[in-house]
This record gives structure tokens, sequence and C-alpha cells, in this order.
């Protein structure tokens, strides 16, 4: 069934400076944020051959505008239905200008979304906005998971999001290079607290807590510029994997989604 009737997904853009995941069913087309400009989303989605055209909706996780800055431009551009919680709608009206009322779509935090041949599940997370929240999407026992910008994960939400078949974790910082860079203090600590971000470490404690026989892919995402690198969060979490006996690139592939460079359009 899995072979004629997929889940295909591609994060796009995933890093502090913008964020965006594309999904795809055989009925559906959504983004997970627009967090760059539409012309860059668009040769984003060019280069996995894919039109923002045939795109249905976007899921907006919360209003930092490294999520929502195309939002409203390809609401526009594009007719596409807009989904955010009420929190969020408030938070980012004056970031996305006029959307049309009929675009304009509330997702309460842990319902679920049923579009068809697609289920978006929300979940609450912990992170300095108004009402963040990330998704899982469920097709035909398939489920994609994205969980970023959120400072530490909740044993409920460990719950929500236990054996994906694929996830998008955050790993945003290694903490030593936080504290030694150019952060000021203020600004560590937000990114240090409960409502921050997760480091490479909790990053890989978080998918040790959720991972199982189901789960193959793992990409480590929204890695920022100053405070980390690709090679120190994919070791971090790859040797903390090992050391408590997980068969990384055995059982699952550790992967790392970048910045501007689109993963190739992955099956499930
Ligand atoms: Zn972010
Ligand atoms: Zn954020």
């Amino acid at each position: 069934m899995t072979d004629t009737d997929p889940l295909r997904y591609s994060i796009l853009a995933s890093g502090s400076t913008g964020n965006v995941t594309y999904l795809e069913t055989r009925h559906h087309r959504i983004l997970i944020d627009a967090g760059l400009s539409g012309k860059r989303i668009e040769n984003l989605m060019k280069k996995i051959d894919r039109s923002l055209k045939d795109v249905d909706a976007i899921f907006v996780t919360h209003e930092h505008s490294d999520h929502t800055h195309g939002v409203g431009v390809l609401a526009r551009r594009y007719g596409m239905d807009v989904y955010a919680n009420e929190g969020t709608w408030a938070a980012m009206a004056s970031k996305v200008g006029k959307i049309p009322l009929e675009q304009k779509h509330i997702i309460a935090p842990n319902t679920v979304k049923d579009l068809g041949d697609m289920d978006i599940e929300s979940f609450a997370v912990s992170h300095d906005a108004a009402q963040p929240q990330f998704y899982q999407v469920h097709h035909n026992n398939k489920t994609f998971c994205v969980l970023t910008d959120t400072g530490y994960v909740s044993d409920r939400i460990e719950g929500t999001i236990r054996d994906a078949d694929a996830y998008l974790m955050e790993c945003n910082h290694d903490t030593e290079m936080l504290r030694m860079g150019p952060y000021s203090w203020p600004l560590k600590q937000r990114i240090l607290g409960d409502e921050g971000h997760l480091s490479n470490e909790e990053g890989a404690d978080a998918l040790m807590g959720v991972i199982g026989r189901r789960t193959k892919e793992i990409f480590l995402g929204h890695r920022s510029q100053h405070n980390n690198m690709r090679s120190l969060a994919h070791l971090t979490v790859a040797s903390m994997m090992e050391q408590h006996d997980f068969g990384v690139n055995h059982d699952f592939e550790l992967r790392d989604a970048e910045p501007e460079t689109p993963s190739k359009l992955m099956t499930l």
C-alpha cells in the first residue's frame, strides 16, 4: 500500500534563518511554516520538482519571523489556506498582513485536523511565543513529526510523538559555544531557558525518549548559525545515541537539515 500511496516530505529549509517543511500525499500538499520570502520558497520547491501552485495549506507553528516570513505572500499569491491556533493568529496578524477570511483557519493545540488523506496533529510546546505548537502528520499508518523551537520536551509531548517513522528534531546550539559566543547575556539566558531552544544534547535526549521500532529517518534541524556547527551537532547526537546502544545509521538514518538546501523528497 505504501508503495503506491506514500507520504512524502522534504525539509526545504531549517535553521534560525528560516523554516519550511513540505509534505504531500496523493490528494494534499502542505507546508509546515513558511519562514523565508515567497520567492526563496518558490526556488526551494523547484529544486524538489514541485510547485507552490499545488500547495493547499500552510500550518504555522508560531509567530516568529523565521517561521512566518512568507506566510502572507503565499496565502495571497496562491490562495493557500492558513492554519494556526488563536494565540498565534493574534500575534502574527501584523506580520502576515491581510489574508482573506475564508483562508484563515484555527487549529487549536492538541487537536487533529483531518484533511482527507492527511491528518495533521498539533501539540503544544514550551517556547517564548504567544501559543507555540508543532505538528505531526499522519497518512496510512505513517507519521512524520516536526519538533523545533521548544525549551524542553515534556512527558506529554514525548507520549504524543513516540515512535514516528521520521522526525525533524531541533538541535539548536552547542551549550559551550553559546556560553562563550557573541550573544548578550539576556539572549543566552533566553535560548538556554525553558522557553528557548533545545541544545544538541537535549535534542539527543528527546530523540532517545521517543524513537522506536518504526523510526527510520531522523533529521537534525533548526541549527544556530552562531552557536553550532553541522558536524558538532551530528557527532554529539550520534555519540550520545551510540553510548545508549541505539543503532545509528543501522536501525535509522541520522541526517542533517540545512538552512537553505532542501533535503531530497523522502518517501514513507
Ligand atoms: Zn525558529
Ligand atoms: Zn521560535
